[in-house]
Order: structure tokens, then sequence, then C-alpha cells
């Protein structure tokens, strides 16, 4: 690992200037890959600055109806909180899906959503990959992808995101608030992350030097009836090969109000609103659902070990959906 210089800033205006001070700084959340890529020589910055001590820890009702999370919650904290598991019961579902107990209780809100693609030859030095050294190529195409992307991929990566907790937020409709040198802004969630097109290095829309300072959720009363389902090979501490956050608002029959989230099958949280569009307002059956799910997933391409997704994914939206369905219907 190359050597760098590590300082823990105590407050937002401080972390904001000592990244400035820096051509090749870092900011350090819990719950980030950073450390990884660096054992491995894949990140080298040259000085790290630990923000896991910032005062962004409170989880606090906001005036419109929804929910601020400061950046520096901890995930245990937030799945466990009573506001976000009455009213956002998929995000707190989604959390407890990921990683291990241990490191919830270490990861951050910011760090989690800051995290880097899992792919096998991004970590391999001696793989071709774009993403990595742009130009150079990349071998998962032909090689072992059997964890990769089927939706949003691009001839230069077909590396999937890997966070649990970013496809729930999508769903919801976060925003990310952020702190910088031209003073704070909000990003909506689904133009947080990018798809790689040509750019694959490029993986967030978060400028030079900015801070996540918080995650904020708008108001959903109909996400009380919300689920996140994780299709993965083992039953806990693995990434998701297929997974569904939903909320479903049905009235006499028919969706009122839906929101549809994919993991584990594109290069950023897919938000699912070609899907949305045809359950909007039909009647809230298993025929809807499997015409939604096509939909969705009619753009789908698979590679040589991962097509068996495309079916997984209409399958797991299916039943996601129908399962919801019938809850909603016996509130
Ligand atoms: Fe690199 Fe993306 Fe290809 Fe993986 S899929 S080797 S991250 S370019």
């Amino acid at each position: 690992m190359r050597n760098f210089t590590y300082t823990r800033a105590e407050s937002p205006q401080e972390a904001l200037t000592l990244i400035s001070t820096h051509a090749n700084a870092k900011f350090l959340g819990g719950g980030t890959n950073l450390v990884d890529l660096m054992r491995e020589n894949i990140e080298q910055p040259d000085a790290l600055i630990d923000v896991t001590r910032l005062p962004a820890k409170g989880i606090a009702e906001s005036a419109d109806g929804g929910i601020s999370i400061g950046a520096e919650v901890r995930n245990t904290a937030l799945a466990n909180h009573p506001l976000i598991r009455q009213r956002y019961p998929l995000l707190s579902q989604a959390i407890l899906f990921g990683a291990s107990g241990q490191i919830r209780n270490m990861a951050t809100v910011g760090g989690n959503i800051m995290q880097r693609t899992r792919c096998y030859y991004f970590y391999d030095e001696t793989s071709r990959c774009n993403k990595r050294k742009p130009g150079s190529g990349c071998d998962a195409k032909e090689g072992f992808n059997r964890i990769h992307a089927i939706l949003g991929a691009s001839e230069n990566c077909i590396a999937t995101h890997p966070s649990d907790m970013c496809v729930a937020l999508s769903a919801l409709d976060a925003t990310v608030r952020v702190d910088g040198p031209r003073g704070e802004r909000t990003i909506p969630f689904d133009a947080f992350h990018c798809l790689p097109g040509d750019t694959p290095h490029v993986e967030t829309t978060l400028g030079a030097n900015e801070l996540i300072t918080s995650i904020d959720l708008p108001p959903l009363p109909f996400a009380r009836w919300s689920r996140y389902r994780k299709v993965r090979d083992r039953a806990s501490y693995a990434f998701a090969l297929v997974s569904v956050a939903a909320a479903i608002e049905i009235e006499n029959g028919r969706i009122r109000n839906v929101r549809l989230a994919l993991g584990g099958v594109a290069p950023k949280p897919w938000r699912a609103y070609q899907a949305e569009q045809v359950l909007a307002g039909a009647p809230a059956n298993l025929e809807t659902f499997r015409r939604a799910a096509d939909a969705e997933l009619s753009s789908a391409r698979g590679y040589r070990y991962n097509s068996f997704k495309i079916e997984l994914a209409r399958r797991t939206m299916a039943s996601v959906l129908s399962e919801l369905a019938e809850a909603g219907e016996n509130q």
C-alpha cells in the first residue's frame, strides 16, 4: 500500500478545508470499501480524511413529514430506528440483508452509497478493466460473469452496484444532500450513481471535494406496505444476484401508487420506471405483475454465466408484488 496521511475531521468545515488542501485526497466513512481497494493498490490516495466523527449522526423528521438521515448514521442504527421500521420497512430490511452485523455496526449511510463494485476483475491488477484503467478492456465480458449486469451495462463495463441499502433508497426517491466548495446542493438519488457508458471510471455525480451530509426521504405513506427481497447464493454475507425493493398502494383492486427498484442487475441501483408505468392504475393481479416485469426486462441482456438472472428477476418482481398486494388488501 502506498504511503498516505491520515487526518480525523471534527467538523464538516474542517473536512472540506482539509480535502481542498490535497490534490489526491479521499473522505473515509465506514461502509465504503476504500481501504480494501487501497490494500490492492487500486485506490492510491495521498491523504485520507476520516469523516466518521462528524456530527451528522441524527435521524429526524423533516418539516415536510419525511425523514432526514445524517451521513454518519451507522447502518445498524438506521435499520433499527422506529421511524424507519414503521414508515419505510423496505429500507430497514434492505440494510439488514446486507453484509454482517459487525460491518453494519461500523458502516455509515454516506460510506454505503460510495461503495464500488465487487467485480472480480476490477480487483485483479493482472486483468483488463476499463473502470480501473480506462481504455484497457473488460475481461468480465468473456470471463466468469455470473454476478454481472443484465441492465444498463455498456460495451465498456458490465459491473453491478453492490449495495442493498441503495436499492431501497432508489425506490423511495431519496435525495442526497452534499456540501462543497460551491456550497450546499441536493442530488436526486437516481441521478447520484452513473451508468458506465464510455466512462465506467465515473461512478457518481458527486463533485470534486464535495462531502455527503445527509440522505433525505420524502414522505411516502404507502411505503408502510413495502418489502425488500434479496436472492443470493447463500443465506448471509453474500451480494445479491437479484434483489427487489417495492412499495405498493392498492385501492379497489387497482394499483394506485407503486415504487419499484432492482439490485444486483445493473451498474447502479435500478429504478424500474418501465414496470411502474405498466403497474400504475392496472388491476393488482399476477398477470399485471408479470407484464410489468417483462416490460422492465425487455432490454435485458445476459452474458455467458448470468443469463439466468433475467428469469430470476422476472419471477422475483412478480412474487414480491404479489405478496405485497395480498398484504395490502388485508390492511
Ligand atoms: Fe472492469 Fe467493469 Fe469490466 Fe469489471 S465489468 S472488468 S469493473 S470494466
